[in-house]
């Protein structure tokens, strides 16, 4: 049992249920918003939900941004923000996965005083509850000679939405291969979470039952994506795992991660998906008691500790390969060259310096080599 924690929370309004979303406009006017642009991606107009959005806001809809493309580039942070200066918004409406969420946090962050963010996420990665976001730039590689993408992070709560409403019909059509991705993200906040070394009583509770619920409702949702009751369970997990995230240290699997996204443009989901397994191992022996607990909480049993943690990192590879994701970074694109600059960048990154377990740069490029 932990004796000691110490954590900052901040305000959100969280609505949840199926057919929220027609409320928007009724939440926007309570919050005295009228000038609203929306951040989002070209496939939410496909799909219908950006429809409901532009109804549901009327005349407090000023612009809409929909160019959001993976992993927060810069330029999208720089047209979005222009855009916002240009019609004065008073609120940014961020309608879609982490990648929309990550540029209106970082237009809000980006304008001289913050404005407020309404989230509506439409995929399980959980930026909506977090103060956190990355934006990728150009930075010098190691040599100083060679630029390279880099992925940078900022933690800041004046950023964190202000309002998040989840409505499960969002996430009816959210594809099949996005559907596993992004909850296997869902997932990995839990597990690491749970072994975090700034954990708290709230953010183990949060990724103990987040992770439950994720482990029963995402293969539901990966079969068929338009049960609604298997759709709204996974948000709910989704949900308590982006608490469970929120106010802790994340460790080696986020690090690696998000050089992986930042750095090589591999798909964030699918980088998780494939380095989740290993990272539970490295941790099994330093992070038993939690891994364990984790695994209890999802009705494996196992005798002794240690056992359970190598069960659960057994369990979750047959898991993604039940649902075709990679198990392989070379799978993604990644070259076996590439191996040793993630390793250098992942070295470099605090949550890899975070990690429970210590990890040595030769430990690290092997533990890469073995997931290549
Ligand atoms: P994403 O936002 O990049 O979206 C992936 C793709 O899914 C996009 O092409 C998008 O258009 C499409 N999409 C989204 N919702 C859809 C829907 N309902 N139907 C059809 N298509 C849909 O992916 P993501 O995994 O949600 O987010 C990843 C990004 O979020 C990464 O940059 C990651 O680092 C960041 N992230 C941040 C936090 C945080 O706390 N700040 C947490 C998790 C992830």
């Amino acid at each position: 049992m932990l004796t000691e924690f110490h954590y900052n929370t901040f305000p959100q309004e969280i609505i949840f249920g199926a057919g929220k979303l027609e409320r928007l406009g009724e939440i926007v006017a309570q919050y005295h918003w009228s000038r609203a642009l929306v951040v989002t991606t070209r496939s939410q107009r496909a799909n219908g939900n950006l429809a409901r959005v532009e109804n549901a806001l009327g005349a407090k809809l000023v612009a809409n941004y929909d160019a959001t493309q993976p992993h927060v580039p810069q330029k999208n942070v720089d047209d979005a923000t222009r855009l916002a200066r240009e019609h004065n918004a008073d609120v940014l409406v961020a309608l879609g996965g982490g990648s929309a969420i990550g540029v209106a946090k970082a237009t809000s962050y980006r304008l001289q005083s913050p404005i407020p963010i309404l989230a509506i996420p439409t995929t399980y990665a959980g930026s909506e509850v977090t103060p956190v976001f990355g934006v990728t730039r150009e930075r010098d590689g190691m040599s100083g000679t060679k630029r390279l993408l880099r992925k940078e992070t900022v933690n800041d709560p004046r950023v964190a939405p202000r309002v998040v409403l989840y409505d499960p019909q969002c996430t009816l059509d959210l594809p099949r291969e996005l559907t596993a991705a992004t909850g296997i993200n869902a997932f990995a906040h839990c597990v690491e979470a749970a072994y975090s070394i700034t954990r708290n009583p709230l953010s183990s509770a949060a990724a103990w039952y987040g992770a439950r619920r994720i482990y029963h409702a995402l293969p539901r949702c990966v079969e068929n994506g338009t049960d609604v009751a298997a759709r709204t369970e996974m948000l709910q997990g989704a949900y308590l795992a982006g608490v469970s995230l929120s106010n802790v240290a994340m460790g080696l699997h986020h690090g690696v991660c998000h050089v992986l996204g930042g750095t090589l443009n591999v798909p964030h989901g699918l980088a998780n998906a494939i380095v989740l397994p290993h990272a539970i191992r490295f941790n099994a022996d330093v992070c038993a008691e939690q891994l364990a607990q984790l695994a209890r909480v999802l009705g494996i049993e196992a005798e002794g500790d240690e056992i359970a943690a190598q069960e659960l990192a057994k369990r979750v590879a047959q898991w993604t390969h039940q649902m075709q994701l990679p198990s392989r970074l070379r799978e993604v694109g990644v070259r076996e060259t590439d191996l040793d600059l993630v390793a250098q960048l992942a070295g470099q990154s605090k949550m890899v310096q975070n990690n429970p377990k210590k990890i040595s740069d030769g430990e690290l490029r092997k533990f890469l080599a073995e997931i290549w």
